[in-house]
């Protein structure tokens, strides 16, 4: 298992840049629209599952989502965002990267996958896996976020500094396989992705120290206090990741990998304070310093 990460330039940011766009992150979030969070979260746990291979509900549900992303993108009259399907899988559920692009290669990702399973009988893709929790609520927290990042001038025509993915993954439930493809690829292209944030139910061991504490610091500023702890596929590339869970630890959902993981159960105010946290994460390190610049640019 590799060492704990603690990338010293997220102190240092942490410390230093925060709150610089605090006001902008604040007035994007007076937008946010919580009857919209709540159907979204509604309309994806309505599937009878979302499993990763084998069931015609995830491949519905994969489309549904599918669309709402690029109903979102195109509304909002942004130039430039690239709405990818990653289907180089050997299963039937793509994953889908969306990228708004910035004025450097360097990337900030924030992830959430829309998988669902229960168990133990996770192998029957007929089971009814709601998943409203884990993860409809981490999907919708992304589409809503994304909604309020193009309201933005600088984000929505290519003004900022870093580029910011949003990443919809495949395969989570299963051993983070979607999220491993794409940090594979990513990996071995060399892309520069320089910070990860996934917003998910479960909890993992590989977070970067340095990240999580920006991740506080952003909290601290404009959201309020919820557990921040980690995730694996980016870490293990050396990518800095920092996951962010629903509640406390101990508090959480009891109905997570049931039938009863229903919409009805949800703490949409809880859901809300994500989405604010994911803009001001998206925000903050769009327009952060994020290491040297690459030397080959300057020959
Ligand atoms: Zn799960």
């Amino acid at each position: 298992m590799p060492a704990l990460g603690a990338s010293q330039e997220f102190f240092q940011i942490a410390e230093d840049e925060t709150t610089r766009h605090s006001q902008s992150v604040k007035k994007l979030i007076t937008q946010l629209d919580l009857l919209s969070l709540h159907t979204m979260i509604e309309d994806f746990s309505d599937f009878q599952n979302r499993f990763f291979n084998g069931s015609e509900y995830s491949m519905k549900a994969s489309r549904w989502l599918y669309t709402k992303i690029n109903q979102t993108v195109t509304a909002s009259n942004a130039t430039g965002v690239a709405v990818e399907v990653f289907d180089r899988a050997g299963w039937d559920q793509p994953s889908i990267i969306v990228s708004i692009p910035g004025m450097s290669a360097k990337t900030i990702v924030v992830g959430a996958h829309q998988d669902s399973i229960i168990r133990p009988c996770y192998q029957v893709p007929r089971d009814y896996a709601p998943g409203a929790d884990d993860n409809a609520s981490g999907v919708a927290t992304l589409i809503e976020a994304l909604r309020a990042i193009l309201r933005d001038p600088d984000f929505a025509q290519g003004h900022v500094p870093n580029t910011l993915e949003f990443h919809f993954y495949a395969a989570e439930e299963v051993g983070l396989q979607g999220s491993k493809q794409i940090f594979d690829s990513y990996s071995s292209q060399g892309r520069e992705v320089k910070a990860m944030l996934e917003r998910i139910g479960v909890l993992t061991d590989y977070v970067d120290l340095g990240l999580t504490e920006f991740v506080r610091m952003i909290i601290t500023t404009v959201s309020d206090p919820t557990l921040v702890t980690n995730h694996a596929s980016a870490q293990l590339h050396g990518y800095p990741a920092a996951m962010t869970f629903e509640s406390k630890f101990g508090d959480h959902s009891r109905f997570i990998h049931t039938s009863l993981d229903r919409a009805d159960t949800i703490n949409i105010n809880h859901v809300l304070q994500h989405v604010t946290l994911v803009i001001g994460f998206a925000y903050e390190l769009g327009f952060a310093p994020l290491g040297n610049e690459d030397i080959t640019e300057e020959l």
